[in-house]
């Protein structure tokens, strides 16, 4: 599954599903796949998406 660096879940055709977010392991950000993960970067990465994602969804009509 792929995100927006907001953390808003996209269709296959890349599009934004409104109000649907993911961060950390069940999102992909950086690393697009297994083949791209590096050892140790999850944590940082479910973090920083995770609190970006959470911003977003309680604030979008000012982050939008
Ligand atoms: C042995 C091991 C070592 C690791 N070492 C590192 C490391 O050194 N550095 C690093 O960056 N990453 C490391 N990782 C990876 C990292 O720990 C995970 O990628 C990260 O914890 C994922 O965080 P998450 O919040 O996405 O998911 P999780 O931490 O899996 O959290 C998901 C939560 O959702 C809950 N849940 C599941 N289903 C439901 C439900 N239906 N309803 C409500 N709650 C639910 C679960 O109980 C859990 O608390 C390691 C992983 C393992 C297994």
């Amino acid at each position: 599954m792929a995100c927006d660096v907001d953390g808003r879940v996209l269709t296959e055709e890349g599009t934004v599903i409104d109000g649907l977010y993911a961060a950390g392991a069940c999102a992909a950000n950086i690393a697009q796949d297994g083949a791209g993960y590096s050892s140790g970067t999850q944590l940082g990465e479910g973090s920083y998406f995770g609190r970006r994602a959470g911003r977003h969804a309680a604030a979008p009509r000012f982050l939008a």
